[in-house]
């Protein structure tokens, strides 16, 4: 990242991460914590209060959803990040078992928030919820080599679930393992389509502690067609719910072209776009899924500095420039036309497949979805769905790609 967009100075931020990265080299090689916090304080990652779990934790948070590498979890830890998101389901395990391996080399399990999500609850029901969830629950603490997490989810909720956050054996599933201490808290994550109708089942039923979402800058502060999600985090935020932000570049990757001409202007997107959602003060914390170095610099220089009216004029620019490329996810305005194919999940997996570069995910998620919904695509008339589309997106053609791409 370039020194222009930071008040922080390159040679100061140069000189933090060299120290930081020197750390985590002490660290891999077995060092306590107290390296740690040895660190030098000029450049903390900021501190929130997240929701009603009252606990003090980093509002940068780590994503874990790669080929993590241990190196770089000592790099992040080292550097000041304390909260950690990650799932079962991350690199098929994989990613719970590097983060254990650290956590244990490192001695610094009680330094952070560490977060884990249950990914294979979909038939969890009544009484046969706890054991689902305690047997799962068990194997990421062995992979994670620690005894407890600070947070369990609920691993990609969709709005066809959501009578699971009614269900009184679910809700019991979740208290048990509070009593056991095996979780301090618990929550879900959600990307779906019908975000803000789960989100204001959250609100109501009023067990779960936190949760974390898909926001970014195409949502934050717009009205309009997001006023429903809107509604829905207000609800949340006043009920105390911790909110944790995820998918936070909305399409970082995507439309290189778009970008050009503002990145000849000295404006760096990714950081644009993280500083506005820490911008809605309803939202304390922005989990990135950060894969160099680079990005773990210019993320916690971001977590510690407003955005710019620059910054924010070129990220409106660019938001209304490839606001017709980018699927919002709004799936209850198009899937009907579609005639239950799931639009805005399969255009979320081809997102993963070309602009993430999460083939194999992306085409594993795919295969995975019901057979019905595959028979669907290749069968149906397309021809109503584009028109669907307030954003403008050529679905139909969307779609046809996705299934050849993923199949
Ligand atoms: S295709 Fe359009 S209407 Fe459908 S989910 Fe995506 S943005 Fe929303």
């Amino acid at each position: 990242m370039s020194g222009s967009q930071s008040p922080c100075g390159g040679g100061n931020r140069r000189r933090f991460l060299q120290s930081a990265v020197a750390t985590g080299a002490s660290l891999a090689a077995g060092s306590s914590s107290r390296l740690v916090a040895d660190e030098p304080k000029a450049a903390p990652v900021p501190y929130v209060t997240l929701g009603k779990t009252g606990e003090k934790v980093t509002k940068l948070g780590m994503g874990t959803s790669w080929a993590l590498s241990p190196s770089f979890v000592t790099a992040a830890f080292a550097a000041g990040v304390r909260y950690v998101d990650t799932s079962e389901s991350y690199e098929n395990t994989v990613a719970e078992k590097v983060l254990g391996e650290v956590i244990e080399k490192t001695k610094m399990r009680k330094d952070l928030y560490l977060v884990s999500k249950n990914a294979g609850y979909r038939t969890a029901k009544g009484d046969s919820a706890k054991q689902v969830f305690e047997d799962h629950l068990n194997a990421s603490l062995e992979r994670l080599r620690t005894d407890y997490l600070d947070c369990y989810y609920i691993h990609g909720i969709t709005g066809e679930q959501i009578s699971m956050l009614r269900d009184p054996g679910v809700k019991a599933a979740f208290a048990a393992l509070k009593a056991s201490k095996k979780i301090r808290f618990c929550g879900l994550s959600c990307h779906d389509a019908m975000l803000p109708e789960v989100l204001e089942a959250v609100a109501e039923v009023g067990w779960l502690d936190q949760v974390m979402i898909k926001y970014n800058f195409r949502e934050v502060g717009k009205k309009d067609r997001h006023d429903e999600l809107q509604r829905a985090i207000d609800k949340c935020a006043k009920a105390n719910i911790g909110l944790v932000a995820m998918k936070t570049q909305g399409g970082a990757i995507n439309f290189p072209d778009k970008m050009a001409a503002l990145e000849a202007k000295g404006f760096k997107k990714e950081v644009a776009a993280i500083k506005t959602v820490w911008q809605d003060d309803r939202m304390q914390v922005v989990v990135s899924e950060m894969t160099t170095r680079s990005d773990l610099r210019e993320n916690i220089a971001a977590s510690r500095e407003e955005l710019t009216p620059k910054e924010a004029r070129l990220l409106e620019e660019h938001r209304l420039k490839t606001a017709h490329l980018y699927c919002h996810g709004c799936g209850h305005l198009c899937e009907t036309a579609a005639r239950g194919v799931p639009v805005a999940t399969v255009l979320r997996y081809l997102r993963y497949y070309e602009a993430y570069g999460k083939r194999g995910e992306a085409r594993a998620l795919y295969q995975a979805l019901p057979q019905i919904s595959r028979e669907l695509l290749a069968t149906v008339d397309l021809s109503k769905v584009d028109a669907a589309c307030p954003y403008g997106l050529p679905v139909a053609s969307l779609l046809k790609t996705a299934d050849q791409r993923l199949s």
